[in-house]
């Protein structure tokens, strides 16, 4: 039996997992990401838990998912804005050297969708958007089985798409891109904003928090909430022209959501895109939540080192 052992690195946690080949999954656990000398602390971290895991099960790899932008045929993060002294690191090759073992390392987005395609909500297709809707918009697309990358590993990056011309200003420098208006962050800042329009004012509210409201139907949660459904719907519509997917999943704290936000998601994508694409169902949470990501790490790697794959 191939035990690989996955990491996903995020810029919080590194989560970590064990998972053979036929995706089971022999124990899970989290550590939090080094935040001073990356550079060796951090391999410091994943070759610590690695040697943990040797003791207990023969390992025949080390996947990896990882926050920033990977390149994946080199195992090397090429740039990461939310954790210091990550950019460049050379991880495969540094993870190799201290374990002997085979290391694969891909974009945690691209994992993530990966994991959902071999054991969560899309098994078995082919042609596939994945989202994650958090503080930003993360996302991958899948065609004929394989990640778009691009000619830099820079591909599909939905979040950045315009869908309001002169909108609110992106990090990313342009004006109205679409994380700006259906990430879960913004359907926070937009309640809050309206609150104080209302000379209200609110320290804190969480996402789930305005749904709750939202379910007690309260005026302006609902006004906030449905302007935030739109603006989703508006996003997948353009990807639904564009690629004609099978499925989307939307990953992120929003996909535990439930039904009703998926409901409401389906039947809002299906004003906006044509007849001929409608499809009964084509937006489905994340079946794998927050496991996606090792699921995608263990996968990748059996596939790149040739191990067989149930
Ligand atoms: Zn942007």
């Amino acid at each position: 039996m191939d035990y690989i052992a996955c990491f996903d690195i995020g810029g919080t946690f590194i989560k970590y997992g064990l998972i053979d080949r036929d995706g089971q999954l022999h124990l899970k656990d989290k550590v939090p990401t080094p935040k001073e000398n990356l550079q060796t602390e951090l391999p410091e971290v994943l070759t610590g838990k690695i040697r943990e895991l040797t003791r207990a099960f023969p390992l025949t790899g080390i996947g990896i998912s990882s926050c920033g932008l990977v390149d994946c045929e080199k195992g090397e993060i090429l740039f990461s804005s939310n954790l210091k002294g990550y950019s460049g690191m050379k991880l495969a090759k540094i993870l190799t050297a201290k374990t002997n073992l085979p290391v694969s390392v891909e974009n945690d987005v691209k994992s993530a969708c990966y994991g959902e395609m071999w054991k969560g909500a899309i098994k078995g297709k082919k042609n596939v958007v994945f989202l994650t809707l958090g503080t930003g918009i993360g996302s991958a697309i899948i065609i004929d089985g394989k990640v778009v990358n691009g000619s830099g590993n820079l591909a599909g990056e939905l979040g950045h798409t315009v869908i309001v011309d002169n909108g609110r200003p992106c990090s990313c420098g342009r004006k109205g891109c679409y994380e700006r208006y259906a990430a879960t962050s913004v359907l926070v800042q937009d309640y809050i904003e309206k609150k104080q329009q209302n000379s209200e004012v609110i320290e804190h509210i969480s996402g789930e928090e305005i749904i709750a409201l939202v379910a007690r139907r309260d005026p302006l949660a609902v006004a906030v909430y449905e302007q935030f459904i739109h603006y989703i719907c508006v996003g997948l519509a353009n990807v639904t022209h564009l690629l004609n997917p099978e499925a989307i999943v939307i990953g992120g704290g929003i996909a535990e959501q439930g039904d009703q936000f998926f409901a409401a998601i389906n039947n809002g994508l299906k004003q906006e895109i044509m007849p001929l694409y409608h499809q009964d169902t084509l937006v489905f949470p994340s079946a794998l939540g927050n496991l996606a990501g090792l699921y995608g790490a263990c996968y990748l790697t059996l596939k790149k080192f040739k191990h067989p794959i149930a």
